[in-house]
């Protein structure tokens, strides 16, 4: 076996593990259910936060309103966000993790990404960029270099190339922030979709595996 094919059996290996992970299963009102998608040659890495009931009920990353504002921003149809041998999706918590009391969904599990990412992460090599979407994947990502807050964070956006690009959670409620903060339609978005496009046009699309 060569190193690519050495490669992939061990993420299949690995996404046999993940699905039957039930490390926090106590917790999640809707039992486990990972919600990923990954090849060893995709060349960007999508990480959000945690799947909505709409996600879970599906199996499919993204699957929602959320999903197709991010896709709008990132100037990229459906055909191409899901296709898992360019397009790497993993968020901080793999499995729906509930309601808060206050409302909204709660945040993502924190055994999650601590458990599984660096594993996962160990297996994609051809990764390019990153989009590190919301609060929880900033954070855990950029550590000390992340500013205070998200807004914050996406206005340094420039400091964090060419590895890692950080957006807002793209939610309804971001419309409102966007009008707040024009240089993210000007000049984020920009780059963004200029980004997604260099990174993407050098898939080669081959030897991908089923991530889903
Ligand atoms: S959220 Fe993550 S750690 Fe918890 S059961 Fe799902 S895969 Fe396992």
């Amino acid at each position: 076996m060569n190193d690519i094919g050495e490669r992939e059996f061990r993420l299949r290996e690995q996404l046999v593990q993940v699905r039957a992970c039930r490390r926090c299963e106590g917790a999640l009102p809707l039992g486990p259910r990972p919600v990923l998608s990954l090849t060893g040659t995709a060349r960007l890495l999508i990480i959000g936060q945690a799947p909505g009931t709409r996600v879970h009920e599906t199996g499919v990353p993204w699957n929602d309103r959320s999903g197709d504002r991010l896709r709008s921003w990132m100037d990229v149809d459906r055909a191409v966000f899901y296709d898992p041998s360019r397009i790497a999706i993993m968020p901080m918590g793999f499995c729906y993790p509930g309601r808060l009391d206050r409302g909204g969904d709660a945040p993502p599990r924190p055994e999650c990404a601590p458990t599984w990412h660096a594993p996962l992460r160990a297996l994609l090599p051809e990764v390019r960029l990153t989009l590190l979407v919301g609060g929880h994947a900033q954070r855990f990502y950029l550590r000390s270099l992340a500013p205070s807050t998200v807004t914050a964070t996406c206005a340094r956006w420039r400091d964090f190339l060419p590895a890692y690009l950080p957006l807002p959670h793209p939610s309804w409620r971001t419309t409102a922030w966007q009008r707040r903060h024009p240089w993210f339609d000007a000049d984020l978005l920009p780059a963004l979709q200029r980004h997604v496009k260099v990174v993407l046009c050098h898939s080669s699309g081959r030897n991908a595996i089923g991530g889903r």
